[in-house]
């Protein structure tokens, strides 16, 4: 039998060279952990080396002068070495616990929350929205902003009954927001339609594929050619 072909890794890179020193040394020989307060985990490895975790809520989409922010926090209050989580929280470790409370007011200060853990409201994970989704009729992340500013407390403090996950989605394929909780935020009339712009804007056969109830229709306005909505197919 001919030899198969290795498959070609593509997926995630190997995390090893990013970690933590500590956590590479002890890498699934961790004794004891603990949630300090929120926002804050602990871990103890079998070795007797410790390792602290500071958790911080972040907007989730993020421009490059506020990831350059949090790194030199990083590298200023931390041990240089941070993690994403999947819902956009970052994680800073430090192997030094008098390290932990300087970092939190230096996040605090720059507008960062410090929660997410136990039995707290985490991050709301979002969909992809407007940045790369080309269905969406709204965007997950601004409602996201909108419900995190309203959940602040319930981020920074651990009172919930259980650990809390919601999610927004800009459609019900939800293809990212899997959840306790999964909000999916719509429209709920049809779309109104300004034809002035149309014609200048709008890119019409693309939109006209777009609907799924085959709802929208080209037309001519005033002798403009524009769209049209059938509202009794229109499915919002
Ligand atoms: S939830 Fe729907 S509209 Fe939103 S990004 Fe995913 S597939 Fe696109
Ligand atoms: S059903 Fe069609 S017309 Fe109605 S909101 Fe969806 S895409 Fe637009």
């Amino acid at each position: 039998m001919a030899e198969l072909r290795p498959p070609i890794e593509s997926g995630a890179p190997d995390p090893m060279p990013y970690m933590h020193p500590v956590m590479v040394k002890n890498y699934g020989k961790w004794s004891f952990h603990s949630h300090p307060k929120p926002g804050v985990l602990y871990h103890r490895a079998e070795s007797g080396d410790e390792i602290w975790t500071v958790k911080a809520g972040t907007q989730r989409q993020m421009d490059h002068y506020t990831i350059r922010e949090l790194a030199d926090i990083a590298d200023q209050y931390g041990d240089g070495f941070v993690r994403f989580t999947a819902r956009s929280n970052i994680e800073y470790m430090v192997a030094d616990g008098s390290k932990v409370e300087p970092l939190i007011k230096a996040l605090n200060d720059k507008g960062y929350p410090i929660g997410g853990t136990a039995n707290s409201v985490s991050m709301i994970a979002h969909t992809q929205g407007w940045l790369h989704c080309d269905i969406p009729g709204t965007d997950a992340s601004g409602v996201v902003k909108a419900l995190m500013d309203e959940l602040y407390d319930d981020f920074v403090k651990c009172e919930m009954p259980n650990r809390v996950k919601m999610s927004t989605s800009c459609c019900e394929i939800n293809c990212g927001g899997q959840a306790d909780i999964a909000i999916i935020v719509q429209h709920t009339k049809p779309p109104k339609i300004n034809h002035d712009l149309v014609a200048n804007v709008c890119e019409r056969p693309s939109v006209v594929a777009r609907c799924p109830v085959a709802a929208i229709r080209p037309a001519l306005v005033n002798g403009k050619p524009s769209l049209e909505v059938d509202e009794k197919k229109c499915i919002c």
